[in-house]
């Protein structure tokens, strides 16, 4: 699991079988062993608007606990062949947990990296992003693809793009919070766009006042 949202992980009982291993950082561990009831109400919730009848089957969706913990990095033996899972920093969570296949120059980056829309903050270290994406562009080679949390495949130059923005946006919630300005002013420059910026801003200000 690349982290305990819904839509990444709330599969489990159904892909897994009842001895099949679930790999997830310690953090993602605990969300799904002991807070299923939250997470099963966030999902509803998050979806209630947009698609009432999902909704209501994410609120009775049997959730399965992953059964082995990766602090720092696992390298698994597939087949023979090496697979490399590695939590590479607070980012998109504090959970975050990518798949690398060197072989085969692939890398599974969750929701670290999102094609389809902006990154999504709810959750995030919008102040420490920057270095786990930075983390994964050291694994990453001219010709690896990267497969996004949502969104199509891309190559290690979006993720470089992606990283200069959050960088770019982390500086902005740095700046704003020592001039003391609101966080509507912060997400009125981020590159993100101003909503997506706004949740950044806030998220940002709580780590810098040690309330996040
Ligand atoms: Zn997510």
């Amino acid at each position: 699991n690349t982290h305990h949202h819904f839509d990444h992980c709330f599969g489990n009982a159904t892909l897994a079988g009842p001895d099949t291993a679930i790999y997830a950082h310690p953090q993602a561990v605990a969300a799904l062993r002991d807070r299923p009831d939250a997470l099963r109400r966030a999902a509803y919730e998050e979806m209630r608007a947009e698609d009432p009848a999902l909704a209501q089957e994410l609120a009775r969706t049997e959730l399965r606990a992953p059964t082995h913990e990766v602090v720092e990095e696992t390298v698994l033996d597939v087949g023979g062949r090496r697979v490399v899972l590695r939590h590479p920093g607070h980012g998109h969570t504090d959970a975050d947990l990518v798949v690398h296949v060197p072989d085969a120059d692939v890398l599974v980056a969750g929701d670290l990296v999102e094609q389809s829309g902006p990154p999504a903050f709810e959750e995030s270290y919008p102040l420490r992003w920057p270095d786990a994406l930075a983390d994964l562009l050291r694994l990453t080679t001219p010709a690896t693809v990267v497969v996004p949390g949502h969104g199509e495949p891309v190559g290690a130059d979006f993720v470089r793009e992606q990283h200069a923005q959050l960088a770019r946006q982390a500086w902005l919630i740095r700046a704003g919070h020592t001039g003391s300005a609101p966080p509507e002013r912060v997400a009125a420059e981020s590159p993100f766009g101003a909503r997506p910026g706004l949740i950044a801003a806030r998220r940002g200000y709580a780590e810098l006042d040690g309330t996040a």
